[in-house]
């Protein structure tokens, strides 16, 4: 496992031009992911008081707070939110007018506007320029990348652990964007099956290597926490690729590595 040099040669800056047209010429993967979550996370600063306030008028956010942070930045939809969670937190038998919950309804709404920022967020503009012409060929893996996502079942988190290799094809990306990269697609309400597809397809697509691999494990509190309670049980999945799915020997190698077979570390 290496790091490349870049080779700030005409080739280096030609994929990156290629990156960036194809960055330019792709729209985000769907135009509701935009809007949907716009409304919780663009923030805007002009606006956050008055609608507040607006709010507070017509009875949607009797009991919000007013925690002394007028001046953060609010998506439009982060007073709706709050108000929501507001109602929720009634129909659970609860009292928002009690002291612990007074703020709730609003750290509520920005934990889920964090939670959920891989909305707005483009595998694209995380790798940036960290591309990098490089005739290295061998696998190159980084495993272990701490991973939190939410399922969209329950809403309710799932945590685990990401192994991700390819095989370059003329091409590596600096290491560290691998992890951005994962956070971009699991700071959304997922399925595991789906994010494991998700980042595997965006190294394709990014990186058009030789194959792609990627394995997740992880514990989703939905099982543990309700139901079958099954406290033990671990998720794995994955997404094979190019040379990871077709050549028995790539897979193999990669598989005994994303499951500890180095040894390394463990
Ligand atoms: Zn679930």
């Amino acid at each position: 496992m290496r790091q490349g040099t870049p080779l700030c040669g005409e080739r280096c800056l030609g994929a990156q031009l290629e990156l960036t047209a194809a960055a330019s010429r792709r729209r985000p993967r769907s135009e509701r992911d935009v809007t949907r979550n716009d409304k919780l996370n663009r923030g805007r600063k002009t606006k956050p008081r008055a609608e507040i306030d607006d709010a507070r008028k017509d009875g949607r956010l009797a009991a919000l707070p007013d925690d002394g942070e007028g001046e953060i930045e609010l998506g439009e939809g982060m007073a709706e939110y709050a108000a929501m969670v507001q109602h929720q937190l009634a129909l659970l038998g609860e009292d928002p007018e009690r002291e612990g919950l007074k703020k709730t309804p609003m750290r509520v709404a920005k934990a889920m506007a964090w939670l959920t920022r891989g909305y707005q967020q483009r595998v694209e503009d995380v790798v940036g320029d960290a591309l990098f012409a490089e005739e290295h060929r061998n696998m190159i893996m980084v495993r272990d990348i701490e991973l939190y996502s939410m399922c969209e079942h329950h809403m309710l988190p799932f945590f685990g652990k990401a192994h991700i290799a390819y095989i370059p094809n003329g091409r590596i990306v600096g290491l560290s964007k691998l992890p951005r990269l994962v956070e971009v697609f699991a700071r959304r309400l997922q399925v595991q099956e789906r994010l494991t597809e998700q980042i595997a397809s965006a190294i394709e697509r990014v990186l058009r290597p030789a194959g792609v691999g990627v394995v997740i494990e992880a514990y989703h509190l939905c099982m543990m926490m309700r139901g079958v309670e099954k406290q033990n049980s671990k998720t794995i999945t994955s997404a094979l690729r190019g040379g990871f799915r077709d050549d028995s020997k790539t897979r193999e190698e990669f598989l005994y590595l994303a499951h500890g077979g180095s040894g390394l570390l463990r």
